[in-house]
């Protein structure tokens, strides 16, 4: 089989979401040579194998990568997102990624990019259609795909489901052709959320729908992720109110009562306690809507689905051949370990602000670009934990106002942070004038309640 031998500065393996931004700032603060190994066919990662209604679930104001805008700086004029910025869709995700490889990454003349192409170790990758195989000498490789994101129609449910059992992908769900009796949404995620809220979107009754919730999680409120400055009030404010809430709670307990009454975290029902927290985003409108669903399951995970009953943890529920039971049981990112980000000759993107990998993978770009030791490097990014348990909010806050305060005292970072537009925030902190008081307020909340944040934060994690 033909073997083929390349040399670049920077092997990029995974043209995802992270990979992309990683390359995107390579290209425009560098002049390195890079190839690009993926073994999709397109650009845009586990966006390619979405279901067809699928959107972000914070703004595209600030996805994607640092050179190319994606929203436009528009704001949704109805529906559940009215008033709050769009939504891309899975569809438009896939055509942006795709128009920054053909129109930007390739004309550049830097970028090789091989779809197609299994990376397979040690420089090594193979091209799974033709057997071609290229060994690379490169500088540095990156490792884009370390978060390992599962989507539901390349998941593989660990439960039992028997013979005849109407069961399927969220991405069946749109295929239905016969109306079925009533639908089991299984999953509390995020894409069980979407499940729910697409079927009740379209008209189903929401006394049709059951659904199964292993844990109840705490949801972000989607108006205090906005990056416009007309959300200043809601996105700072829900920053002074976070940080408030850490220097005064008592106990954890205590911190997620604060946190939930000053609309920093929001719940499906204010009677459960959340066990589960992954940073899942709604309106308050989507969670309106949610609410209308009664027949929430709360008996542990899913062992087996039978025709006529489902076996949970926690005992076991009927069901019937006219259900139609729809996996939404995959978790998003499954790789919960974290790993350094510099490994001298290896690069591996992981978070470094909570909930915001593109940004994430762009500024840990910049930084390999502007800083000499692989010690300054890493110095500069602590990984955010991904979370997993309701707990794990208060671990990631360390980490996040630990790199917010090393950035911030950073010149070169502080200006980047400030142009990119993958960083909404920082831009909307600089461009408040002095003169405005009402912001003042809040900026001035925010510094005198850091630093009592930070302490009280090292205490509760060791309640936990
Ligand atoms: C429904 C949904 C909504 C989301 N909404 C948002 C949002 O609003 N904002 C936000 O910031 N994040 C959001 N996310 C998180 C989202 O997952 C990330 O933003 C991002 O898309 C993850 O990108 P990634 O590059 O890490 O992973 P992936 O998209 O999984 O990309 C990894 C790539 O690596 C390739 N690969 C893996 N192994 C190999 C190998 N051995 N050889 C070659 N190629 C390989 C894969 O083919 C894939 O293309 C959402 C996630 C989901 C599921």
């Amino acid at each position: 089989m033909k073997q083929t031998h390349l040399k670049t500065d920077y092997l990029v393996v995974g043209s995802g979401a992270m990979g992309m931004a990683f390359a995107d700032v390579l290209v425009s603060e560098s002049d390195a040579d890079i190839i690009i190994v993926d073994s999709c066919a397109r650009p845009g990662g586990h966006w390619n194998n979405a279901y067809s209604f699928v959107t972000l679930h914070q703004p595209s104001a600030f996805y994607g990568v640092s050179s190319r805008e994606l929203s436009n700086g528009k704001f949704d004029q109805f529906g559940l997102n009215k008033g709050l910025g769009s939504l891309a869709t899975g569809a438009e995700i896939i055509a942006y990624f795709d128009a920054v490889m053909k129109e930007q990454f390739l004309p550049s003349k830097r970028v090789r990019y091989f779809p197609m192409c299994t990376y397979l170790g040690d420089g090594v990758f193979k091209n799974s259609l033709t057997g071609e195989v290229f060994e690379v000498m490169a500088g540095k490789t990156v490792d884009a795909t370390y978060l390992k994101t599962s989507v539901p129609s390349t998941h593989t449910p660990n439960f039992d489901i028997a013979e005849d059992v109407s069961f399927m992908s969220l991405n069946d769900l749109p295929k239905i052709n016969r109306r079925p009796e009533g639908y089991v949404i299984i999953g509390g995620g995020k894409t069980g959320i979407d499940a729910v809220l697409w079927l009740l979107g379209i008209g189903v009754d929401p006394d049709a729908i059951h659904w199964i919730m292993p844990r109840d999680g705490w949801m972000l409120d989607r108006k205090n992720t906005q990056a416009d400055i007309s959300f200043f009030n809601d996105t700072l404010g829900a920053q002074a109110l976070q940080f408030e809430a850490i220097a005064s709670a008592h106990s954890v307990d205590d911190l997620f009562d604060r946190l939930e009454a000053s609309g920093v975290l929001l719940r499906l029902d204010t009677k459960v306690k959340p066990k589960m927290f992954h940073g899942a985003t709604v309106s308050q409108a989507e969670l309106v809507k949610m609410r209308l669903v009664k027949n929430v399951v709360r008996m542990g995970r899913v062992k087996s689905i039978g025709l006529n009953e489902i076996g949970l943890d926690g005992g076991a529920i009927p069901t019937g051949p006219g259900l139609v039971h729809v996996d939404c049981s995959a978790s998003a990112i499954t790789n919960l370990e974290p790993t350094a980000i510099f490994q001298g000759d290896m690069i591996i993107p992981q978070t470094v602000r909570s909930y915001q990998p593109v940004f994430s993978a762009a500024l840990i770009a910049h930084i390999e670009l502007v800083k000499k030791t692989e010690r300054e490097k890493n110095a500069l990014c602590s990984v955010v934990p991904l979370p997993n348990h309701d707990t794990d909010w208060i671990r990631l806050m360390i980490p996040f106002m630990m790199n917010q305060y090393n950035w911030s005292r950073d010149n070169d970072i502080r200006d980047w942070l400030t142009q990119n537009r993958l960083d909404g925030f920082s831009g909307m902190v600089r461009g408040v004038s002095p003169d405005d008081i009402e912001k003042q307020v809040i900026l001035d909340r925010m510094k005198a309640a850091s630093l009592p944040a930070m302490a009280k934060l090292t205490q509760l994690v060791g309640q936990i």
